[in-house]
């Protein structure tokens, strides 16, 4: 694709003061195992603020963030067997992992110390085609468009990991703790596997679409649920948000962290985590995940919120979600 758009991150910083402006480039033809997808929605993630304002140390700078990437197949590598041009194609945050360590062959690949991530250590989707491994990606169900899947490729995934770390059954009582665009997912699968939903969020437009959600119980991080819970899961990358999820599960109960970066846990009392609580955090995702999700999302099916932006407005969706001015999620489209 001769000159095709794409917004380069060329420093980290204050998301007042970002650079993240829009330049043309060559894109190079597929590799081996590769192809290149011209792009038709790309979800915006938190991890695209943390990496922006330097929470996360970049990988590498320039980068094209973004890694919720709905697109379809426009030149295919060598030794491709499972895509064709045409092919509708999601990509997410693993870009590609080594399928060697012990890790990977513990059927880990989200912990792989030699994995790579879109828009991090590759250049990822805020851009009008981008290259990717053939094999890390994944058939978007037919259910969803383009811009409504994209959100699933991140938030989705990484939300479902999360209900299965913390051992969510079915028919529990399940707290989360934050609410956007991975907890309003979350809260729909769920829903469907019968568990009563608290949710504690501040935004009224959060408090509103969790209701309209089905959610059992809305109230705030400081206000404890009606009923004790049996599994808390804290989207809020906020230490004190932990300490609350911990003092609200039961005995036996578990928390997990779906958080790629919080500054630090506050001092916790031995007696919240005693009672054989785990407290555990959630890191990345695998396919397997990623397939069991789209299926999932598929059959229910789900609802996906999002509010659409050019290309071009990539600085002010990452703004707006920074101010948590977003309802849920927000979604690029070239
Ligand atoms: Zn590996
Ligand atoms: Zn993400």
């Amino acid at each position: 694709m001769k000159g095709m758009r794409r917004m380069l991150l060329h420093h980290q910083g204050p998301i007042e003061r970002l650079d993240l402006s829009e330049a043309a480039a060559e894109d190079s033809p597929p590799g081996t195992g590769e192809v290149r997808l011209k792009i038709r929605a790309c979800g915006v993630c938190h991890t695209d603020l943390h990496i922006a304002e330097g929470d996360l140390p970049a990988h590498r700078l320039p980068v094209v963030l973004g890694h919720q990437i709905v697109g379809v197949v426009d030149a295919v590598g060598a030794d491709v067997a499972n895509l064709k041009r045409g092919d509708r194609a999601g990509v997410g945050w693993l870009y590609d992992a080594c399928g060697a360590c012990a890790a990977c062959l513990r059927g880990e690949e989200n912990l792989c110390p030699g994995a790579q991530f879109t828009g991090y250590d590759a250049d990822g989707g805020y851009a009008e085609a981008v290259t990717v491994a053939a094999a890390f990606t994944y058939p978007i169900p037919s259910r969803f468009d383009d811009a409504e899947a994209a959100p699933l490729l991140c938030a989705g995934i990484i939300g479902y990991r999360s209900l299965r770390r913390a051992e969510v059954q079915r028919g529990e009582r399940i707290g989360l703790y934050g609410f956007g665009a991975s907890a309003h997912l979350a809260l729909q699968a769920a829903a469907h596997w019968g568990c009563a939903v608290a949710v504690a969020t501040r935004g009224p437009a959060h408090r509103d679409l969790a209701r309209r959600l089905g959610a059992a119980w809305i109230g705030g991080v400081d206000e404890p649920p009606p009923w004790p819970l049996d599994r808390a899961i804290v989207f809020a990358p906020s230490g004190e948000a932990v300490r609350r999820a911990l003092e609200a599960v039961r005995p036996g109960g578990t928390v997990a962290i779906n958080a790629i970066h919080l500054d630090a846990l506050p001092e916790l009392p031995y007696r919240i985590l005693y009672g054989e609580r785990t407290l555990r955090s959630v890191t990345n995702f695998t396919r397997r995940d990623a397939l069991e999700f789209l299926g999932l999302a598929a059959a229910i099916p789900m609802r996906v919120e999002f509010e659409l932006f050019p290309l071009a407005a990539a600085r002010e969706a990452l703004v707006r979600m920074k101010r948590r001015e977003l309802r849920a999620a927000a979604v690029l489209a070239p």
